[in-house]
């Protein structure tokens, strides 16, 4: 059997163009759009290039963007400052702080700053807190996590009673998806284990997943035989095993990407399967849009 391949590169797409359309309707009934400004402290070039995707995707599905660049020796009182002028701009929906910050400065502090309605990443603790009470009460979901939800549903895969097992219990993924999806509703109400570095038997528990998601950073940390045949594979991780020319840009060399599923294997045995690259990965900031329009949303109680 091969699995139905699950690709966050399509996708994207999809959500994309509902948000355009979104925004485009908000702006002739309400005359506003939504505004998302990115904070970018220093020059990383890894930094530089996610905030130009951000930026390039807010502008495509018709946002106000605004890029602030700020230099690497910006005092933290400054930052702060900066962040709450955002927090008072009408204009602005959504703060996304790039991580990671310079040394000097404490990155909890500026995100705890950010004001809990416009914290479009879903870092603060305000909506953790939300997040963990569920229903009503969550404004914006981390967005790999709401990414993988959204992918699963999409795939038409069951949620309702399935055996979901995370393996990962990160703050940015693991704990957030876990939560997620043993929440009474849609796309949720599995029965949920969270497995780690500090579980007896990984391999039983993840033969048990109707739905298996991993997030721990491992180049093909799950064999083949912990997939339950039929399963929902969503591999989240990304590894650097090493580099290739590049076909776009003779010359250059690139990353070579692996998932922690070993994917050729698995595809054989899983129902579905989320590739790496193009898997999960474009979902992430497809969601911010999604958390941005949100936002705007909720500001016009629409
Ligand atoms: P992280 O903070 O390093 O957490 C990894 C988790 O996996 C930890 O809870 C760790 O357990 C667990 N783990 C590691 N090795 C394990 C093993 N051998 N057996 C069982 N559990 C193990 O990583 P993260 O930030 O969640 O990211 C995970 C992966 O997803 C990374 O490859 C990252 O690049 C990728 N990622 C992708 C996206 C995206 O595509 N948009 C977004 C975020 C992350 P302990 O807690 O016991 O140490």
């Amino acid at each position: 059997m091969t699995a139905k391949l699950i690709k966050g590169t399509e996708i994207r797409e999809e959500i994309l163009e509902e948000i355009t359309a979104e925004v485009a309707e908000i702006k002739e009934k309400h005359g506003v759009i939504p505004g998302l400004v990115t904070i970018l402290v220093g020059e990383s070039p890894a930094s530089i290039s996610y905030v130009t995707l951000k930026i390039k995707t807010a502008h495509r599905v018709g946002f106000k963007e605004v890029q602030d660049s700020q230099s690497v020796d910006i005092p933290e009182d400054d930052l702060l400052a900066l962040i709450d002028k955002y927090n008072n701009d009408d204009s602005i929906n959504g703060i996304l702080v790039q991580l990671p910050l310079p040394k000097h400065i404490n990155e909890k502090k500026i995100l705890n700053a950010i004001d809990p309605d416009k914290d479009v990443d879903g870092f603060h603790p305000v909506n953790v807190g939300r997040l963990m009470i569920g229903g009503d009460e969550v404004k914006f979901p981390p967005c790999t996590p709401a990414g993988i939800q959204e992918m699963i549903v999409r795939a038409g895969v069951e949620t309702k009673g399935a055996e979901v097992v995370v393996v990962g219990r990160s703050n940015i993924v693991g704990k957030p998806i876990a939560n997620m999806m043993l929440q009474k509703g849609v796309g949720a109400n599995s029965t949920v284990t969270v497995v780690h570095t500090g579980t007896r038997d990984l391999a039983a528990h993840c033969k048990r997943a109707d739905i298996l998601i991993v997030a721990a950073g491992v180049p093909d940390l799950v064999k083949p035989e912990w997939i339950k045949p039929g399963a929902c594979v969503i591999d989240v991780g990304v590894n650097r095993v090493g580099e290739k020319p590049s076909v776009k840009n003779p010359g250059k060399m690139v990353a070579v990407l692996k998932g922690d599923v070993d994917f050729d294997a698995a595809k054989e045995i899983a129902g579905s399967i989320t590739p790496v690259p193009g898997g999960v990965g474009p979902m992430t900031i497809t969601m911010l849009m999604k958390n941005t329009l949100k936002s705007l949303k909720f500001k016009l109680g629409i």
